[in-house]
């Protein structure tokens, strides 16, 4: 069986470490940092088998290097499209990746928006989505645009609601906050900030959330509700033509006035 934990790193960034619960072979998703995964690694006794990429920014690749030099030939796996020095097997929606010793298939899903090469892991009834969808957020478009981040997150929605959604960031409790902004009549996403509160008061990770859970709380994913339509009208001040603009208008939002 497939275990799941979280490496923390940075000031809110969660490496994934994955393992079969009776097995000594881990692979790292993401890992910007080589010292906790290291550290990791040796105080459980597991050797590291592979490496998955979301995509091609500092603190999800900044620890590639290092953790190579400890584990030489270990495959680096991560987006076609990006340069990201240290890749080994250069990955695109529809691939399949595994790693021997970890008994589980991840299938790619090209997630463009953040970044322009952005990809998704998903298999085991879980997706490690990086800096596309965070809980009751998404990622900022950098280097994308945003109607791909829309496209991938409505692409994201049609997989089954009980997946567990591995994001790469602690930010929920600000996003929750936001999401009020655009829904505060909205009772699920007060119940969701009341139990994200109580998570982090006790020092726990908020994240997985389940897709199921997105679907009703995550503004950037309920571009077709005619309370975020309406809001995001409001905001722009013009009509909008469809969840693309919709979704372009409260990601605006956010930036210019939330964080
Ligand atoms: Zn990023």
């Amino acid at each position: 069986m497939l275990n799941i934990s979280p490496i923390a790193a940075f000031d809110d960034n969660y490496i994934w470490l994955l393992r079969d619960t009776d097995g000594d072979v881990a692979i790292v998703v993401d890992p910007g940092d080589e010292n906790p995964v290291l550290e990791r690694l040796q105080r459980e006794g597991l050797s590291l088998g592979g490496i998955l990429l979301t995509h091609k920014h500092g603190d999800h690749t900044g620890g590639v290097a290092d953790l190579l030099r400890a584990w030489p030939g270990v495959p680096v796996f991560g987006p076609a499209g990006e340069p990201i020095k240290g890749l080994t097997v250069a990955v695109k929606e529809g691939d399949l990746v595994s790693v021997p010793g970890v008994a589980a298939e991840f299938r790619v899903m090209d997630v463009p928006g953040h970044t322009e090469g952005h990809v998704a892991y998903y298999g085991e009834g879980v997706l490690f989505c990086g800096d596309t969808l965070f809980a009751s957020g998404c990622g900022r478009v950098f280097s994308g645009t945003h109607q791909q981040l829309h496209d991938a997150l409505q692409r994201i929605a049609q997989l089954p609601p009980e997946t567990l959604i591995y994001c790469a960031h602690e930010y929920t409790e600000a996003n929750i906050g936001f999401a009020r902004w655009v829904e505060p009549e909205n009772p699920t996403i007060q119940l969701r900030q009341a139990n994200a509160r109580r998570l982090r008061d006790a020092g726990e990770p908020t994240v997985p959330s389940t897709l199921e859970l997105e679907l009703v709380t995550n503004p950037f994913m309920r571009t077709a509700e005619p309370a975020v339509i309406a809001a995001a009208t409001k905001y722009a001040a013009r009509e909008l033509a469809d969840g693309g603009e919709v979704f372009t208008a409260i990601r605006e939002w956010k930036d210019r006035e939330y964080d």
